[in-house]
């Protein structure tokens, strides 16, 4: 699928005019669009709730959006856990899926009236010491164990991951929780990461409700819902085939109806915590080329880097990038797209065939919407950047201000260098 941008060069002459790049935007309209349809394609189930993973994209005015879009939100910090709660989420918005958890954050997510996904068996002592008793909804979070493999040869480990518990370990629990006075129970797992499969969550949900069912008979648990957690993917290459949520959600449902209606478990609801495919292909980074490079390759040199966007330093990951203005011109160059960290993994791309760019040109990089920004630090002192909205109408509002030297400094206020620090600042930022 051929991959435009939702901004066009018009627009973001118009922005850059007043927020200087490199800023991540987002798309209004193509996040509210694609939460209505998740919502469709999961209608033949009552009790269907989409809880955006908060990680993916921490940005109040986008947590807004979604709620607005029905979404409840899932947290995994005490940060995020604030974050729900200072965008209105009310008891029942928030699913706590966390590990090796702080016990201070168990404490606060049953006081906003979250659900809490325990990872592990040992978190029921944590949290009933935390909580001085267990909350009468309660989930645990399963790991199968061995290889999760799909038919187009897409596979996960997870017998090599950390999370979840194994299955006679969530009997356990189940039974221990129900002891304690447990009421209402879920069960959640997370196999596979950014899934380009029409078939992930049809199977994960199968082995979950197979689970349900068992765990029921085995424990007599009143189990309330199935969360299928995040990992559909997006289409971050033009080659990509896109998932169609449509056909996902219908493969859920024949699942369900195979497995749990036949079980007398026709009213389980169905959760899911999607991050990526909420937001990722509805952000971008829009970034300008300062500088270029002659030797032994071809270099572009932006204004952003690893900072702004971690995943092509982190995993390898490929990001589209879009010259704006050059659309049709011919990808006759190759250049390597670098930021300025001093680290040579600091590249947007390598070995990309782009049109010629020259200083000045504005580049979008695409599908960032998504553990973008979110997972951005400031090694070499580095800056974050702002956020932008481009709203339904056309509009575009600032949703976070860049980072300033002051915000950097800003830990060392406790200490008397920050007053040269400061009058520094003072000096030469305006
Ligand atoms: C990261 C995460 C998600 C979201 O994953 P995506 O790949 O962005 O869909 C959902 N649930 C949990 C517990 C996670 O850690």
């Amino acid at each position: 699928m051929e991959k435009t941008p939702f901004v066009t060069l018009e627009q973001l002459n118009e922005m850059i005019a007043v927020y200087p790049t490199p800023f991540h935007l987002y798309d209004e309209k193509g996040i509210r669009e694609n939460a209505a349809a998740l919502l469709r394609a999961f209608s033949w189930n009552p009790g269907f709730r989409e809880y955006f993973a908060v990680k993916a994209a921490p940005t109040p005015k986008l947590m807004q959006i979604l709620k607005e879009c029905g979404c409840g939100f899932d947290c995994s910090s005490l940060t995020e856990l604030m974050l729900a709660k200072a965008v209105g989420c009310e008891p029942g918005d928030v699913m706590f899926s966390s590990n090796d958890t702080p016990v201070e954050e168990f404490y606060y997510a049953d006081e906003i009236g979250g659900i809490i996904n325990l990872d592990d068996i040992t978190h029921i002592e944590t949290l009933e010491a935390a909580l001085g008793h267990i909350p009468e909804t309660i989930s645990c979070r399963y790991n199968p164990g061995g290889v999760f493999t799909m038919s187009n040869g897409i596979m996960d480990n997870p017998s090599d991951s950390k999370y979840g518990m194994t299955k006679e370990q969530i009997v356990s629990a189940f039974r221990i929780l129900k002891d304690k006075g447990a009421k209402r129970f879920g069960i959640h797992a997370f196999l596979a990461s950014n899934t380009a499969t029409n078939e992930y969550y049809p199977k994960l949900a199968g082995i979950l409700f197979e689970l349900a069912v068992y765990l029921k008979k085995e424990t007599g648990a009143d189990i309330r819902f199935v969360n299928l957690s995040g990992g559909i993917g997006i289409p971050y290459r033009p080659e990509d085939e896109p998932n169609d949520i449509a056909v996902i959600g219908e493969g859920v449902r024949r699942a369900y109806e195979a497995i749990l209606t036949p079980a007398g478990m026709g009213d389980v609801a169905i959760y899911t915590e999607l991050g990526r495919y909420m937001t990722g292909p509805f952000g971008c980074l829009i970034t300008k080329a300062i500088h270029e490079k002659h030797i032994h390759k071809e270099y572009i040199g932006v204004d952003a880097c690893a900072v702004n966007l971690m995943r092509p330093a982190m995993y390898g990951a490929y990001h589209h990038i879009t010259v704006m203005g050059k659309e049709n011109q011919p990808c006759d160059h190759i250049y390597d797209v670098t930021g300025s960290l001093c680290e040579n993994n600091d590249k947007f791309a390598i070995d990309r065939h782009l049109p010629l760019i020259e200083r000045g040109d504005l580049l979008l990089i695409h599908d960032t919407g998504a553990h973008g920004y979110s997972m951005g630090y400031n090694y070499n002192g580095k800056l974050k950047s702002a956020e932008i909205l481009l709203c339904q109408d056309g509009s575009f509002e600032l949703i976070r201000r860049a980072e300033t030297p002051k915000d950097y400094f800003s830990t060392l206020d406790c200490l008397p260098v920050y007053k040269q620090l400061e009058s520094e600042i003072n000096r030469i930022c305006r």
